[in-house]
């Protein structure tokens, strides 16, 4: 289902442009963090393949570039997407490159560099029209429609761009972007960067977030995505929890994802609409759709939606919308960011190993634990989570495991389960 609805989805984008229906709409952009974001979103792929993601920026890269910014974060998800599908060792690598700076117009070149199977020549060309593949490829293995490469290529065009490969089959490849007389400004322009604040200096107040995705990674990106910004993080997995969690909570807003299987986003979102405490509860959907008519539905029946795969900017300023905030002023928060993306370690989504090493130590434990509750037990296992997360420096973990304990303080059983619920969903 998910290939047939990339397939549909790419077709569309494709006879748009050759309709010439497809417009770009060029808008200040911060293309720095648009890549870190891109890192972010590869973050557990590259893990479970045991390579490297490198970020090389170029420091004379102006904080604001005016790009179609969604656009451009198609084509690198397309370009880090196959980078990271055809690398099986070694790493993958997004550079930048200011070639000319001229009377506040660059050149700039966004290349991402693989160590994968590389692409023999006579394929060069070929892999950039439609439906397109290198030829001696198991097609099975790698799955792919064969679009993406010629979708980016048209939209690089209308972005009065370029995309070049260079490759030689067995060492890895290079697509290089280059873009030409782009404007840019050092400093913010004010009012219409949609970065124009520094959102990393939000502080939310402690409300109460419920996050509702069936798919685990959708989870845990949302949860280390809001995890500095003062918030009570909960997390369910179907539609049906959601309803048992907000009716329990009451919480200030639920991110809610569309398609589950059981009771879906639609259904969850008009029960807590229809609810008489419940009603007031804005809800923002989730959605990998990208129809007009699914859009105006979602619209209709939600307070805000966000596209997948989401991205962090979007989705605080969503969530600024519809809860409270402080803003406090943090002026290490920027070079706190740019430590984070390079140490893969702090990210707080956990990796697979970190999962499995979770699961020997405390699968039997945490188990017995949903249906049985002996608080000697607890004090015992608080204190070997508190020891697993800090060895393996797991904040997520910390968090909650602060929540348990004071849930198994004040003896509140209904809030123990929960949080023990929410540390198994985390090792999933
Ligand atoms: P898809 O990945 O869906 O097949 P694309 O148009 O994005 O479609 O890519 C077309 C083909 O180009 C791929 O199937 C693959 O054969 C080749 N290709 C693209 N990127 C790479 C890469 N980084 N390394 C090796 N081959 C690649």
């Amino acid at each position: 289902g998910k290939t047939l609805l990339t397939l549909i989805n790419d077709i569309l984008d494709l006879s748009k442009i050759e309709a010439q229906k497809m417009e770009v709409s060029p808008e200040p952009a911060d293309v720095k963090l648009l890549i870190k974001e891109i890192k972010e979103l590869f973050h557990h792929a590259v893990l479970e393949k045991n390579i490297r993601f490198i970020l090389e920026m170029d420091e004379r890269l102006p904080s604001v570039i005016v790009i179609d910014e969604a656009r451009l974060k198609q084509i690198m998800l397309n370009l880090t997407g196959n980078a990271v599908k055809f690398t099986h060792k070694g790493f993958v690598k997004i550079s930048t490159l200011v070639l000319n700076d001229h009377n506040g117009n660059i050149d700039l070149q966004i290349a991402v560099t693989d160590t994968g199977i590389g692409i023999p020549e006579k394929d060069q060309q070929l892999i950039f029209e439609s439906f397109s593949q290198q030829s001696a490829l198991n097609t099975r293995k790698y799955g792919g429609t064969g679009l993406g490469l010629a979708i980016s290529k048209r939209l690089c065009e209308l972005m009065n761009g370029k995309i070049d490969v260079e490759s030689t089959p067995g060492e890895g490849s290079c697509f290089t972007l280059t873009f030409r007389n782009l404007k840019y400004a050092d400093e913010i322009i004010e009012g219409k960067t949609p970065h124009s604040e520094n959102l990393d200096s939000i502080d939310f107040k402690g409300s109460k977030i419920l996050i509702v995705d069936d798919v685990s990674h959708n989870r845990q990106l949302i949860l280390a995505y809001l995890h500095h910004y003062n918030l009570e993080l909960y997390i369910a997995e179907n539609g049906q929890m959601a309803l048992e969690m907000t009716k329990a909570i009451l919480p200030d807003l639920i991110l809610m994802d569309i398609r589950m299987p059981g009771i879906n986003g639609y259904e969850a979102n008009q029960q807590i609409k229809t609810g008489d405490k419940t009603a007031h509860i804005p809800v923002v959907a989730l959605t990998a759709a990208v129809m007009q008519s699914e859009t105006e539905k979602l619209q209709q029946a939600f307070d805000g939606y966000l596209r997948k795969p989401i991205n962090k900017q979007s989705l605080i300023k969503e969530m600024i919308k519809h809860i409270p905030f402080n803003k406090t002023v943090n002026p290490i928060a920027d070079q706190e960011e740019t430590t984070r993306a390079q140490t893969p370690k702090n990210l707080n989504i956990i990796s697979q190993a970190q999962k499995s090493a979770f699961r020997q130590k405390f699968a039997d434990k945490i188990s017995d634990l949903t249906t049985m509750i002996i608080i000697d037990d607890l004090h015992e296992l608080i204190s070997q989570l508190n020891h697993f997360a800090q060895e393996h420096q797991i904040d997520l973990l910390k968090n909650e495991t602060e929540k348990l304990e004071q849930a198994v303080d004040s003896f509140d059983v209904k809030m123990i389960r929960h949080c023990i619920t929410i540390i198994r969903q985390m090792f999933d």
